[in-house]
């Protein structure tokens, strides 16, 4: 249903989408509907093939990758090409980003490239030396760290350049690799910076995938006792999104701009949801000693909900921040029913919506704590009781 509104019914095209792909994409936190982006998902897996690879799964496929494509070059020197098959060109041209997640703890020295692999604190050494590396060190392309001992001992020729000066002096630092530590042991860049034995396929998407800011409102619209339409929509109100008159003027289209709830004003999100006089005889109802005058904006919902006496009251946050979602949700539909069926419902018709949506979604709440009032009783006392 989302994609459906959000996108025209098409998904071949974003022409008019009235919320852009990449904002959707982001988390909820940052303002979006939490789908995740199938490019990044793709990298993801991509990644995972590639550790699979090197961590020694112990698949059939990563013996059959050994022996068939990694043969007389390893990953690293091993250059895109038509003959190999689409997953393993997906494998390798995520080099780069490879190097960003992938390092390696020596043992035997047998496993980890010399050149490519992340195994000192300088990063892949082929970074720093560049291609004449090789030549300067008299270690190949292909070898692994071992190349670089010799009778259980660091062994490089003496330093021509400063990289390599600064390689031995990293190297005094570190233990030769040895038969009885082991096998090497490839690591993976967790969500902490830390490299750990495992991959994490959650914290590897949280790295590569773009992110923004945090949006202040998130808790406002997204909240365990949500009910998801109404979400949905106070989403879009939020975004100013939805296709409220004075957009679609602003569009081009020549139509009169008057509010069809209240015939006085014109149209746009903030008038519709707040300062119309129909919305705000809705929220009228509600008026108490939370809510002391209907507010005329999200930011002054906001305001009641963090307010220290809101705050304070168990269970009263949720039910107000599900109360602003139900009165957006209930305008909303009012509002299309009176353009687009010709029918219409009092002010009293769509409080009485909103308070079935409200007691519906509360009643299968239990309180927060044996001791704290059911959110149904919590909203039964927003307005004053009467004498
Ligand atoms: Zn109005």
């Amino acid at each position: 249903m989302c994609c459906a509104f959000l996108w025209k019914n098409k998904t071949s095209s974003a022409s008019g989408a009235r919320v852009s792909w990449a904002s959707i994409c982001k988390p909820k936190k940052e303002g979006g509907l939490g789908l995740r982006r199938l490019e990044e998902f793709e990298q993801v897996f991509a990644l995972k093939r590639v550790w699979n690879l090197f961590s020694g799964a112990g698949s059939l496929w990563v013996a059959w990758l050994q022996s068939n494509v990694f043969t007389r070059r390893c990953y690293w020197s091993i250059s895109d090409s038509q003959r190999l098959s689409p997953t393993v060109r997906s494998m390798i041209r995520i080099k780069g980003m490879v190097a960003e997640f992938l390092c390696c703890s020596i043992g035997d020295g047998r496993a980890s490239s010399f050149w490519f692999d992340y195994w000192t604190d300088m990063g892949p050494l082929i970074e720093g030396f560049g291609p004449h590396g090789p030549r300067e060190l008299l270690i190949s392309f292909e070898d692994k760290v071992v190349a670089a001992t010799e009778n259980g001992e660091w062994a490089l020729p003496p330093a021509r350049s400063q990289q390599a000066e600064t390689l031995q002096i990293v190297l005094s630092t570190m233990n030769p690799p040895r038969s009885s530590r082991g096998e090497d042991r490839f690591l993976w860049r967790n969500g902490e910076g830390r490299f750990v034995p495992k991959f994490s396929t959650k914290a590897t998407w949280q790295a590569i995938r773009e992110t923004a800011p945090t949006v202040q409102w998130y808790s406002m619209v997204w909240f365990k006792e949500e009910i998801p339409r109404c979400s949905f929509i106070t989403w879009m109100a939020v975004l100013s999104r939805l296709p409220t008159k004075d957009r679609l003027a602003s569009w081009g289209l020549a139509i009169p701009l008057q509010c069809v709830l209240c015939s006085a004003g014109q149209e746009s999100h903030d008038h519709l949801f707040f300062q119309c006089s129909f919305v705000r005889d809705i929220w009228a109802h509600y008026c108490g000693s939370s809510i002391h005058v209907p507010p005329l904006s999200l930011q002054a919902v906001a305001g009641i909900v963090s307010s220290h006496q809101v705050v304070s009251s168990p269970g009263l946050p949720s039910v107000l921040k599900l109360l602003q979602q139900c009165i957006i949700y209930c305008v909303w539909r009012e509002r299309n029913m009176r353009i687009f069926q010709q029918s219409s419902t009092s002010e009293a018709g769509v409080f009485a919506r909103v308070d079935r949506l409200m007691r519906d979604r509360l009643i299968s709440i239990p309180p927060s704590s044996p001791s704290s009032p059911s959110p149904l009783l919590v909203y039964f006392r927003l307005p004053p009781p009467v004498p």
